[in-house]
């Protein structure tokens, strides 16, 4: 196949990721580091690290897109691991595109759409309010399930290790919020949701849910982030012809 222009590739998936619909995100989201002006070859990965970033210069990689870039509200130095990592960027020209709340709440390729989707949850609506934007869904089964019946389903599906917190409700109306969404529990108990499904455990969650009777599903940060990139690697292979590759990096939490 031809070579793709960088800058067009770019505006391309601004566009199409609606990054603009997001300007409260600390994310700098969009292209963070440029390398080649033409791409062939794309990455995919949840982290912006060192690691990643070796992989992607062994693997001639020209882009890649991640969910969690470098530049988290702008830059205050490059020293230490920062430097590191910016070096091997520069030094293969690998360019660095971020892609972060968008791509939790983007309703085609997110996080949370596509983790509905594998799940086989009946999407009913937008709900989880962060930064001013709702960017989680929840839905319905088709039938009820047992906490651990529901837990189980997603250990299978996310190939992950789950932790479920249960206070007596059956699973049928599911919240879904990636990463570390948990504060979504308010949104949960208004709208009548009994199953909270989130990436990272926290603490705090635990007696709100109790005294909510909201059941937690805690998946992973990490398991519960891979689909949205997958998803936009999946649909540059098809509109574009471009290798898309994942590499995975997983942290187990
Ligand atoms: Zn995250």
């Amino acid at each position: 196949m031809k070579p793709l222009s960088l800058t067009k590739l770019i505006s391309f998936l601004d566009g199409e990721l609606k990054l603009s619909a997001f300007p409260g995100d600390e994310s700098a989201n969009g292209l963070q580091v440029e390398g080649k002006g033409s791409v062939q070859k794309v990455g995919i990965a949840v982290d912006a690290c060192d690691y990643v970033f070796r992989v992607a210069a062994e693997r001639s990689m020209d882009l890649l897109i991640v969910h969690h870039g470098l530049i988290w509200g702008g830059i205050r130095s490059i020293r230490g691991v920062m430097k590191k990592r910016i070096k091997t960027l520069l030094d293969a020209e690998i360019s660095l595109y971020a892609c972060h709340l968008p791509l939790d709440w983007h309703p085609a390729y997110g996080n949370n759409s596509r983790i509905l989707k594998v799940l086989s949850i009946r999407k009913m609506g937008e709900f989880g309010e962060y930064h001013g934007k709702r960017i989680g869904y929840w839905g319905r089964l088709a039938h009820e399930l047992s906490l651990k019946q529901f837990a189980s389903l997603v250990e299978r599906t996310l190939d992950t290790k789950a932790t479920a917190i249960g206070f007596g409700r059956k699973v049928k109306n599911i919240g879904v919020v990636s990463g570390g969404g948990w504060s979504a529990i308010y949104d949960a108990e208004r709208l009548g949701i009994d199953t909270l499904l989130v990436g990272e455990p926290s603490h705090s969650a635990f007696t709100l849910a109790e005294e909510m009777q909201v059941n937690l599903v805690f998946a992973g940060h990490y398991a519960t982030e891979t689909l949205g990139v997958r998803a936009v690697g999946e649909m540059l292979q098809r509109k574009f012809g471009l290798r898309t590759e994942f590499i995975d990096h997983p942290t187990g939490l």
